[in-house]
């Protein structure tokens, strides 16, 4: 499924642009030569992102040369000026996040942390990949699969009722077992702050399919972290707005 560029290596994900992106915020602009400690450290950085793997053994893959030209593909987006070869994935990254750049360098950290977090488990498929790319939104998604704490969240609530936190749908005259079928566990906690914590009770909000569904699209649509007040709102004027104008 990798599509190929230049020496047949698979094009730049959404994780190493922004990688690429806060090294050129980091440095202020400045490209610096491809034999530098930080253009070398990110290349290593690169080859070890938990996917690419066969790409990664070809030593041609995001080798220092590739992350220099990187460096001035974005420059060239910020700047306007340069002939490089910008992808649609550079400008996007850039129209979302180049002047952002205390929240890229949150999410970049996030996404070393990441690398050591992802260990050898395998990453679950994501349909929606959120902002801060394929990697967080891959742990994002592992954490609110983990069986475990799905079945500590649904006893913990059972007692109330269950309940989606956003629309409030609830059907306690289904039994258990269907109930329990409605709802999934969200993670609560930004993308960018959940490193290496272990994740609480606490940091979960128990949401009906079609609801969690909606909050994940919403931050792909804001390119933000959208919180369960936050999509509440959204819900809220949707309705508000459809009401009006009938
Ligand atoms: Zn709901
Ligand atoms: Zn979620």
């Amino acid at each position: 499924m990798a599509r190929t560029q230049g020496h047949g290596n698979p094009k730049w994900t959404r994780d190493e642009t922004i990688l690429a992106l806060d090294l050129y915020l980091q440095l202020d602009g400045v490209v610096p030569s491809p034999k530098s400690a930080s253009v070398i450290e990110l290349s290593n950085m690169l080859r070890s992102l938990p996917y690419h793997q066969e790409a990664a053994k070809q030593p041609t893959f995001r080798n220092p040369d590739g992350v220099g030209f990187k460096l001035m593909n974005i420059r060239q987006v910020a700047t306007g000026k340069g002939l490089g070869n910008v992808s649609s994935m550079d400008r996007q990254v850039w129209a979302e996040f180049g002047h952002r750049k205390d929240e890229v360098h949150r999410i970049a950290s996030a996404i070393k942390t990441g690398i050591e977090v992802a260990g050898l488990e395998p990453l679950p498929e994501i349909d929606q990949e959120l902002p801060e790319g394929r990697l967080l939104t891959a742990l994002h998604v592992r954490r609110e699969r983990n069986p475990k704490l799905r079945k500590l969240l649904l006893e913990a609530r059972r007692g109330e009722g269950l309940c989606c936190e956003i629309c409030e749908v609830t059907r306690q005259d289904l039994d258990t077992s269907m109930q329990e079928a409605m709802f999934e566990a969200h993670h609560l906690v930004p993308l960018a702050d959940a490193g290496e914590r272990k994740t609480k009770l606490s940091d979960l909000a128990l949401l009906c399919a079609n609801c969690h569904r909606l909050i994940h699209r919403a931050m792909v649509l804001h390119s933000r972290w959208v919180d369960i007040d936050h999509a509440r709102e959204i819900l809220r004027q949707a309705s508000a707005h459809r009401r009006n104008s009938r």
